[in-house]
Parts: C-alpha cells; structure tokens; sequence
C-alpha cells in the first residue's frame, strides 16, 4: 500500500500544468481515484502534477443557455451551487449522492470523467444532460460529446496529453424535468444501477427525453430503447413498465461479485422505473 517514488509539482495555471506533461506524469485533482490506484502499484506515473489549486479550473459560470462547470469543481462544489441547481438540477443531486463527504470535498467532476469507472455517478448525469466536455492539449482545445466520450472500461475519447478543462451543460427548458436515482454499493456508495433522466416536457408529457445508465455495462449508456417505448406516450404506469423492461435491451451486463448480470438487470429495471416515477 505504499507507492513508487514520484516527483510532486503544483501547477498554476492550465498552460503551467500542460507544459509539465510529460509521458509518464499525471494530473492530480482530488486523488481519490488515482492514489489508491498508485498506493495498489496498478499506477506508477513518476510525476504528479496537481490541478486542484487552479481558479479557472474550479469556476462555475452561467453563460446564458448553458452553464460550464470547471474540470477542477469538487462534488460538492456542483451539489451546493444554485448556478447548477437551476440549469439542471439532476447534476447538483446526483453530486450530493456520491460517496461520502470526504469523497465529494476532494473529488473534482473532471477527475471523475478522466477516470470513466464504470461505476461513478458522473457518466450518467453528463450522457443524459447532453453535456460537451471540453478538453484542452498542445495544439489547443476541442470539444467532445458526452455521447461520444465514453469509449469503453475505463476508456475514453481524452488523449493522454490532454486536460479536462471544462463541462458544458444546457440548461433545460422551463418546464423539465430531471433526476438521478441509484442503487449503491454500501461500502463505496459507488452505483452498482444509476439512472439519470431529462424530460423536456410538462409533467406526465413525454418531450425529448433522455435515459442514460451507468454501473450496468463495462461503460455508461444512452438507454435509446426506453426512449423509443416512451416516444408520443404519456408517463403512466403501463407505459413506464413497458420502458422500464428495455432499460438493458442491445447492452452487455457486468456481472462481478457485487450483483450478478441476471441481479443487475433487474435494478437496472426497477431505477428506470423509479426515475421516471419520480417526474411523472
Ligand atoms: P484523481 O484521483 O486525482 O484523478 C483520477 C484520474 O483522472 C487520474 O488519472 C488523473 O490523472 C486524471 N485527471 C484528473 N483530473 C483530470 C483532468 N482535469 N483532465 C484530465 N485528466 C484528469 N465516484 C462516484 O462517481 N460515485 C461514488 O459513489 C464514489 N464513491 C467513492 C468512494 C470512495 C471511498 C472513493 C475513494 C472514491 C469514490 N468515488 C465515487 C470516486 C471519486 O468520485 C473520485 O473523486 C473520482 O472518481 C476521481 O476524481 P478525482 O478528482 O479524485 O481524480
């Protein structure tokens, strides 16, 4: 549980911590993710660059029809701020369930995209939210999709010389909806299910509506075929089961020693269910 040597710097800015890389550094937010990986030996970067201390990093700003929230923003940060609890506030309590305190105090959204465990919260809320995540490297920045981020088990489309940098998300529409429930792992409180949902329509209405799951898969998913079932429906007991029933429909299921593939799905049907009750 001790880890191999490494060199510590602390950068200043985003430029400071892009000139520091080099190919066997890493970014250090809240290192809740990353020293236990290296602690285990599985992570053995020989540099450690720390971005938590960078203000342009940690801001959440309203920008009209979006709000960006910065790569370096705790959990916490984004479960208390009323900027995100306005724009979409699924993101805000979908934060407030991660983890413990300590956890959602050091932990930043960026690490926690940068990571991509199957497992986290943060993948389901950004999918459903049709987030763009942007990311910064030498040649300048570019924006990536939510949907097209996530690339497989702890894969996604950030190259290694590339930094998060900031999380854009559409504020909703007067009238939507949104949440994210979970079944967790109790220990961790990591999501063995979590499903997060937008609706942009009036209560009980189905507008454009968004299902993302995470936890259910090697990576989390766009849950297209509950979307499909509740297309020119209203939310209403048949219809809600009828969609609940396809929460896994086209998708591989985990299956570890926390819940088997057939248990897995089963939750996976019973928190869509759940979340579309919720906003019916
Ligand atoms: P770090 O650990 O510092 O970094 C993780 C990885 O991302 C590293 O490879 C690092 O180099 C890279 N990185 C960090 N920031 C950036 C960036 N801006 N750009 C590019 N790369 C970057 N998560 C949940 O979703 N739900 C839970 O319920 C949950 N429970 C937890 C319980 C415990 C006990 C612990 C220890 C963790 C838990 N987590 C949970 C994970 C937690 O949210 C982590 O904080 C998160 O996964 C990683 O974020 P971090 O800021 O700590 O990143």
């Amino acid at each position: 549980m001790i880890p191999s040597k490494f060199q510590y710097k602390r950068a200043k800015s985003v430029t400071d911590a892009l000139s520091m890389l080099s190919n066997d550094a890493k970014f250090l937010a809240g290192g809740h993710s990353l020293l236990p990986a290296m602690k285990l030996r599985l992570n053995q970067p020989d540099t450690l660059i720390d971005i938590s201390r960078i203000e342009e990093l940690k801001e959440i700003k309203d920008e009209g029809d979006h709000i960006i929230i910065g790569a370096a923003a705790t959990h916490h940060d984004v479960a208390y701020s009323t900027i995100v609890k306005e724009a979409c506030s699924m993101m805000a309590s979908g934060a407030e369930q991660i983890g413990d305190i300590q956890v959602r105090n050091a932990g930043t959204i960026g690490g926690s995209l940068a990571h991509a465990d199957p497992a986290a919260d943060w993948p389901a809320l950004v999918i459903a939210a049709e987030a763009t995540i942007r990311v910064q490297g030498p040649d300048g920045s570019r924006d990536i999709p939510a949907a097209s981020y996530f690339t497989g088990f702890y894969e996604t489309a950030l190259a290694d010389n590339e930094m998060i940098t900031e999380i854009h998300v559409p504020k909703l529409p007067a009238g939507s909806s949104s949440v994210y429930v979970k079944f967790v792992q109790p220990a961790s409180r990591f999501a063995i299910v979590g499903c997060a949902v937008v609706n942009n329509a009036d209560a009980g209405e189905v507008g454009n509506i968004k299902v993302a799951i995470t936890g259910v898969s090697e990576m989390a998913y766009r849950a297209h075929a509950v979307e499909d079932e509740l297309m020119g429906q209203v939310l209403s007991e048949e219809s809600i089961e009828r969609a609940a029933a396809r929460a896994t429909d086209h998708v591989d299921i985990l299956s570890d020693h926390y819940a088997s593939e057939k248990y897995r799905k089963h939750l996976a049907q019973v928190y869509v269910k759940k979340a579309l009750e919720t906003i019916k």
